[in-house]
């Protein structure tokens, strides 16, 4: 895949394989837009990104340069090499149809999980996967009280996030879709994804 270069919409995900050593970079183009990545093991898509091993293994919730993201078998999946960003969640489930409805009252509105699993159906990865990304640019802190707040990205046009494939991988990754809240600045973009 190396040499592949994608533009994803506003509201929208894609899916692709990587190899091995590739280095998938997500590219925030406009700026305070969130991606969510999820990353499968082609050798057993039952093994996959796990938000609560990633945050053990680093003892911290919030990856950086040098950490990796772990799966649900406490494997290394991915590496962040480069980002200059520097803010990333490993908090939050991508947003839903689900949260959509229950939290906000929006009806038959589509969110990441929705899109991330469309994209990962030819793969053969059900939507019941979707769970846990890395959202990559997504500004959420947690207070003393304990409480979590969703805040306004601080990327701009241009910031990326480099992850190194630690296995072969079928990974997704979306556009947030989220626009009832600061997380992508209140105004859903683009997110352009490529392989080095
Ligand atoms: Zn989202």
């Amino acid at each position: 895949m190396s040499g592949f270069w994608t533009e994803i919409p506003p509201k929208a995900a894609r899916a692709l394989r990587l190899t091995r050593g590739e280095v998938l970079r997500i590219t925030d183009i406009e700026g305070q837009q969130v991606a969510d990545l999820v990353a499968f093991d082609v050798a057993d898509p039952d093994e996959y990104l796990s938000q609560g091993f990633t945050r053990s293994n680093n003892q911290k919730v919030m990856p950086e340069v040098g950490d990796q993201l772990y799966s649900n078998l406490d494997k290394p999946l991915l590496t962040i090499v480069e980002d200059t960003v520097g803010v990333h969640d490993m908090l939050f489930p991508p947003c839903s149809r689900y949260l959509r409805e229950h939290r906000f009252g929006i009806k038959n509105e589509t969110g990441c999980r929705e899109h991330l699993a469309a994209a990962l159906e030819p793969y053969g990865i059900g939507s019941e996967r979707v769970t846990d990304p890395f959202n990559a640019f997504m500004n959420a802190r947690v207070s003393e009280d304990g409480t979590m707040e969703v805040m306004e990205a601080t990327s701009r046009p241009g910031d990326y996030v480099d992850l190194r494939a630690e296995a072969d991988l079928i990974v997704a990754v979306s556009a947030c879709a989220s626009d009832f809240d600061a997380c992508n600045g209140w105004t859903c973009t683009a997110i352009g994804l490529s392989v080095l």
